[in-house]
């Protein structure tokens, strides 16, 4: 019996049509594997420069963080990073003006970031910290009267350092209007069945689909967050990104929503890329380590968030995060809860993606993952480096570049 035909999805999870008559075989130039913000705009950028893509997507568009994150594009506290985010900017403005764009929208100005700090000394030395590190976001403290004028629905007392970042986008959103573009240019979705990387003589020659059928490819782009390592080396050599589990629940306040992006202060840490990492790892305690943020779009406000090393029971720590909240925003008890979602940030050894060849990997194996918690504010511009090493074997920079030494 021949095998069933090989799904191809529409971005919005579709069907679209079959690969082909027999569903066994199929061809392209690269194959993207995730249909995360990565996989969808590395496929958007790829099929705009004449390439056949063909994403392949085990779950559904946005089935990962991409589509259940915070929802804020901001500027990462990492001077690498940050420029990832400058370039991201620029191409979600011209995301926002095009054709597909759909839910995605970007404020001309930043909303602004608030990072909230009960102790006073504590948010001036976090100014001073910024001010040093990143002058461009205009790092301005605040006592409680000038948070009170800010956020009116924050509770009082509260200090905080507002930078000039921060775009508050539904989660899903931008992953949405990537895969929209990608199709609109061209590449096909494959939807609903896992896959794994084919190899012979050395090179990567396409993917093996759940369901029994081949796409074959000149190019293989591994863009699956944090499952992207088993991908690319089953055999579990290469390892710098693992899972950091995160919870966050959708709300409709019944009065005022905030309208900047507001985080709590992590002072020292936040600056230190492995910050999320140390977090995960001392998971121990009872109270599940978590840092308190929120962002409003479109009439829906996310509360997070929590960083641990395995997938947590949603409930209990949703019922957490929820009396976090409270003790920062009183107007959540009132709240509609609406949502809540689980996922897992892929999170490098040093806080940096991963671009490029995979040292030891066939040719033609390429990854882009492990952006952590800011894999929508810079997913854009890593992809575009992406496409630049498949398309033209342009390396990443080093400090990005995938052969880079992971350390034991
Ligand atoms: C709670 C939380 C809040 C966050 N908030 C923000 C924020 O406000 N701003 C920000 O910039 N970042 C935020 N992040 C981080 C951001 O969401 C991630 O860095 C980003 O979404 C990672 O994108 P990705 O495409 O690499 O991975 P993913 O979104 O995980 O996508 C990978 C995809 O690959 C698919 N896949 C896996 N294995 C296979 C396979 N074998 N075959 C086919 N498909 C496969 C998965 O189903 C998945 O859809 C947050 C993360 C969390 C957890």
């Amino acid at each position: 019996m021949l095998p069933g035909p090989a799904r191809v999805g529409h971005p919005s999870f579709g069907i679209l049509s079959c690969v082909n008559e027999t569903g066994s075989r199929s061809t392209a130039d690269v194959v993207v594997v995730g249909g995360g913000i990565i996989g969808c705009s590395a496929a958007a950028i790829m099929a705009d420069r004449g390439a056949r893509v063909v994403v392949v997507e085990g779950r559904a568009i946005g089935a990962g963080a991409s589509g259940r994150n915070l929802g804020a594009i901001q500027h990462p506290f990492d001077p690498v990073l940050a420029t990832l985010y400058v370039e991201s900017l620029d191409r979600y403005r011209a995301l926002a003006d095009g054709p597909s764009a759909g839910a995605f929208a970007l404020g001309r100005q930043p909303a602004g970031l608030l990072q909230l700090n009960r102790d006073p000394d504590a948010a001036r030395r976090q100014a001073d910290r910024m001010a040093d590190a990143f002058p461009e976001l205009q790092p301005t403290f605040l006592g409680p009267a000038e948070v009170a004028e800010l956020e009116p629905l924050l509770v009082e007392g509260l200090t905080a350092v507002l930078l000039a970042t921060g775009y508050p986008v539904p989660p899903a959103a931008a992953t949405e209007a990537w895969a929209d573009l990608a199709a609109e240019r061209g590449a096909r979705f494959n939807v609903g069945e896992a896959a794994q990387v084919d190899v012979a003589d050395g090179r990567a020659t396409g993917v093996r689909l759940e369901g029994g059928s081949t796409i074959s490819a000149g190019a293989v782009l591994v863009a699956a967050g944090p499952w992207t390592p088993r991908i690319v080396d089953p055999a579990g050599a290469w390892r710098p990104i693992v899972p950091t589990w995160g919870v966050t629940v959708q709300v409709e306040l019944a009065g005022l929503a905030p309208t900047h992006v507001i985080e709590e202060d992590e002072g020292d840490a936040i600056n230190r890329p492995a910050a999320a990492t140390e977090r995960a790892a001392s998971s121990e305690q009872a109270d599940p380590p978590s840092l308190f943020s929120v962002a409003s779009a479109a009439g829906i406000t996310t509360i997070g968030s929590t960083f641990l090393p395995v997938e947590p029971d949603e409930a209990r720590v949703a019922d957490f995060l929820m009396s976090r909240a409270l003790s920062y925003m009183p107007s959540v008890a009132d709240a509609r809860i609406v949502g809540r979602r689980t996922c897992a940030r892929p999170q490098s050894v040093d806080g940096r993606p991963f671009i490029g060849s995979v040292p030891g990997s066939p040719g033609g194996l390429y990854v882009c993952a492990g952006h952590g918690p800011w894999g929508i504010s810079t997913g854009p511009a890593s992809a575009a480096m992406a496409a630049r090493a498949v398309l033209d074997g342009t390396p990443p920079p080093p400090e990005l570049d995938a052969r880079r030494s992971i350390g034991e």
